[in-house]
């Protein structure tokens, strides 16, 4: 039923144009503002927290008891931690990832004044024809550079650009939608969420849907340093639903078509009784979905119940293949995850 109330092309086209503005955890006020323009024509009223956190609320019938669902805006990246004397920029990680994972990779440095230049990371031995070891060679932060495509030889000659320690890098996404419906981008984790969740209030919003409860809207910026949207939490809460990355490799149920339903990740099972309920709904609903456990993950509801609020906390979300690498999933992912998160919203 909800295949066709649920716009999958709106959501497709969402996670296309979300993965393409830059937002390092620390710098995700475009994205933030691109999202508050979508909220306002599908008409929701909206306000940001002093974190930055952007919260949309839809009325339920019953308002004493809220459900928030969040879903994390803010991406990797990096900034500068260094100007080199030969005009190349050392760069400190901003989120977890390896080194090969972005070198070769487009970047584009934003500067204090509003300035943007591209760059390539690169190791320091990258030419093959000079270097011995430069496949060898270690990839660290200090073993990696960014070269600036200006003519800028020496640090004074790139602080003359505007350029100084501290500047935010975001590496290029490399969006590509497939004839087949796969989805290939960085920064899926967790962009395609925001959309899905974007997705849903269009459909709550068009056909103007009876929610039971309140419903909260969380779009958070701090997911990768840890803290997620925890300020922003009702004291109403009852549920608060992660929806970010189904992890998927060797050993996962997780593929790149489902709802993935994690049990438990790092920070341990996520509420069990919560997790029947979505595994229901599912079933009911003839929905693709897997039970899945995360080795090495962490979502905005496991920051939430360390940082002691007193809910039932619980996370899906579409199969993510290669996370925080050139990640992909596929359409029919999206669209899982948008009708359980509808069968949810919409069940007492
Ligand atoms: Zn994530």
């Amino acid at each position: 039923m909800f295949t066709s109330i649920l716009d999958l092309q709106y959501i497709t086209t969402q996670v296309l144009a979300l993965c393409q503005i830059p937002s390092p955890s620390g710098n995700v006020g475009q994205a933030m503002t691109y999202l508050a323009g979508e909220l306002d024509k599908l008409g929701v009223t909206h306000a940001f927290g002093s974190k930055g956190t952007l919260l949309a609320s839809l009325p339920g019938v019953d308002s004493s008891v809220h459900r928030t669902v969040t879903a994390h805006v803010d991406t990797l990246g990096a900034m500068v931690k260094e100007i080199k004397s030969n005009g190349r920029l050392v760069l400190t990680q901003i989120g977890g990832y390896n080194w090969q994972s972005v070198e070769g990779e487009l970047c584009l440095v934003e500067t204090m004044g509003g300035q943007t230049y591209t760059g390539t990371l690169l190791n320091t031995h990258a030419s093959a024809h000079v270097f011995a070891d430069h496949a060898q060679q270690e990839r660290k932060a200090e073993n990696m550079e960014l070269r600036l495509d200006e003519r800028a030889a020496d640090a004074e000659a790139v602080r003359s650009l505007g350029i100084e320690v501290g500047d935010f890098v975001s590496f290029a996404a490399g969006t590509r939608l497939t004839s087949s419906g796969f989805i290939n981008s960085r920064h899926l984790d967790d962009k395609a969420s925001v959309a899905i969740l974007l997705g849903v209030i269009k459909a709550i919003q068009r056909n103007e849907l009876t929610l039971p409860y309140q419903v909260n809207f969380i779009f958070s910026n701090n997911e990768e340093l840890g803290y997620g949207g925890n300020s922003s939490i009702t004291p109403q809460t009852k549920e608060y639903l992660a929806v970010d990355m189904g992890a998927i490799g060797e050993g996962q149920a997780t593929d790149e078509f489902c709802v993935s339903i994690c049990a438990k990740d790092s920070s341990g099972p996520y509420n069990y009784e919560l997790r029947k309920r979505l595994v229901n709904l599912a079933q009911a609903h003839g929905i693709y979905y897997r039970i899945d456990t995360y080795p090495h993950y962490g979502s905005d509801a496991g920051a939430a119940l360390r940082a002691g609020h007193d809910i039932m906390h619980g996370l899906i979300g579409p199969g993510i293949d290669a996370s925080h690498s050139h990640e992909r999933t596929h359409q029919e992912a999206l669209d899982n995850t948008a009708r359980l998160l509808m069968y949810y919203l919409l069940a007492n």
